[in-house]
């Protein structure tokens, strides 16, 4: 019997298949931190379904692991290899298959930009609202994958919201079609939404039909400055719920003074906390007054508005900043938490709480508008206890937010790194019916081992 790589070199194009060393290092992670990877057997780049068929049924044939992946730019050692496994990078599938204004639908490779087809939508008036900060990074197949969310997922919900239907290919290399094109479906149990944020733990996807929408610019955005963590809090839950804002973000002093240390905004590095609203609807003048009226109200100690969209994009730009800025400053150890809009002001208190009991810096920045924050722990690695405060820290934050009812993860995912936590969050009953779904789509386990649930 030959060995997996030569039935896999046999199989498919030679172009495709990888047993370099630097080749298996580079597909090795993702963007996550303390997420163990192991070494790949091989690396496939697949370029068409017949590949991605080809290389499960040798999978499955031969018990090896596949871990499938697009850009790698996830945050919880989703993508990350596992040894002797297989990577199959879906990256070249990349083609915009078709886009159809009439039914607002596009059918798209799963390695295709999610801003690759938010531009192709917009030449016909239309986008693709699930808006990932890594949109111009991150794929539509890791979209789907990781239920990827974003900054108007406040007003237009996340990636599930706007998947149609879903071309897949099973642990034993046969294809399914999941969903349906039209607007109403309720043909059976909902396979769609099952795979999306499933992870790569159950079909490999291969083609994505996702819904469109009407273009709406951001027609008036706001920046508010507050001197405290509650009165912005405060503000956070007077304007998300009635206001019909499509984006409020928050950054707070730590991470604006990341930011600012890497553009020069003339942000104002004393405040506590700086929110930032978006609208995008005809009425964006009456609404931002309105909620610049509120943020004064609760004790905003600077707020600017504007009704231009490329000046509300420059106000925006600042969030975008947010990761990379604090990147710059120390090792990084991004969590991804989610409460209900009443308890974010309890989130904040609770993340600054954190930092000063274990003496760690903590950055907290996010999507405030729907409750999904982003507290990053910054550190210096070097120096000796400042991983295990930064690591203690990161647990505390995450049992602090089971304790507001609040979720381990928001929109990253449960990957590797929050594995432990999913158990706390979730009772064996629930896991064990996750795994018997796994059993049915993958009785072999092969795909994604170690990861989710
Ligand atoms: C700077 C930065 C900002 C970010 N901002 C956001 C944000 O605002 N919101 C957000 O939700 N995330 C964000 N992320 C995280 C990340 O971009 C998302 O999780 C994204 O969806 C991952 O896409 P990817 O193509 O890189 O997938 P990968 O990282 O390659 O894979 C992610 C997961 O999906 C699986 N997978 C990938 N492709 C497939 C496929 N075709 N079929 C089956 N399984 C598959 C993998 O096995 C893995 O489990 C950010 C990341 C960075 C670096």
């Amino acid at each position: 019997m030959s060995s997996v790589v030569e039935q896999l070199e046999a199989a498919l194009p030679r172009s495709e298949v990888s047993t370099d060393a630097d080749v298996a290092q580079t597909y090795a992670t993702d963007q996550a931190g303390f997420c163990r990877a192991g070494r790949a057997a091989a690396v496939v780049r697949a370029r068409s379904v017949d590949s991605v068929q080809a290389v499960m049924r040798i999978a499955s044939a031969t018990g090896t692991p596949v871990v499938p992946r697009g850009a790698g730019t996830g945050l919880s050692g989703g993508a990350n290899a596992v040894d002797g496994c297989i990577v199959l990078c879906l990256e070249k599938m990349d083609r915009i298959l078709e886009l159809d204004p009439s039914t607002r639908l596009a059918r798209v490779e799963p390695g295709v930009l999610n801003g690759s087809l938010d531009r192709a939508a917009r030449a016909h008036g239309l986008m693709y609202a699930p808006d990932p900060a890594s949109r111009n990074i991150s794929t539509i197949g890791g979209n789907v994958a990781t239920n990827a969310g974003g900054a108007c997922c406040l007003k237009y919900g996340v990636t599930r919201d706007h998947i149609a239907r879903l071309v897949a290919v099973l642990a034993d290399g046969s294809l399914i079609r999941t969903g349906a094109d039209t607007v109403k479906n309720v043909a059976g149990l909902d396979l769609t939404s099952l795979l999306v944020g499933s992870e790569g733990t159950l079909a490999v996807v291969v083609e994505v039909g996702a819904r469109l929408m009407p273009a709406r610019p951001a027609c008036g955005t706001m920046v508010a400055q507050f001197a405290d963590l509650a009165s912005a809090g405060r503000a956070i839950v007077e304007l998300a719920g009635p206001r019909n804002l499509s984006k409020l973000e928050i950054m707070d002093r730590t991470t604006v003074r990341a930011v600012e240390a890497i553009a020069n905004m003339d942000l104002d590095t004393s405040a506590a906390a700086l929110l930032l609203a978006q609208v995008d609807t005809v009425d964006a003048p009456a609404i931002m007054a309105a909620t610049e009226a509120t943020c004064e109200a609760l004790g905003a100690t600077f707020v600017a508005t504007t009704l231009d969209e490329r000046e509300g994009e420059l106000f925006m730009r600042a969030r975008a900043m947010a990761l990379p800025a604090l990147e710059k400053q120390g090792h990084c150890l991004l969590d991804d938490v989610a409460v209900t809009i009443p308890r974010v002001p309890d989130l904040l208190e609770l993340c600054a709480a954190v930092a000063e009991r274990h003496q760690v810096t903590v950055g907290t920045f996010g999507h405030a508008g729907d409750g999904n924050l982003h507290p990053t722990l910054v550190y210096d690695a070097r120096e000796p206890g400042q991983e295990a405060a930064a690591l203690a820290a990161f647990d505390d934050i995450v049992a602090g937010t089971l304790k507001l009812g609040g979720s381990v993860t928001g929109e990253h995912g449960v990957g590797m790194l929050k594995r432990p936590h999913l158990a706390r969050m979730l009772g064996e009953r629930e896991l064990g019916l996750m795994r018997g779904i796994k059993g049915v789509f993958d009785p072999g386990g092969i795909l994604n081992p170690g990861k989710a649930y």
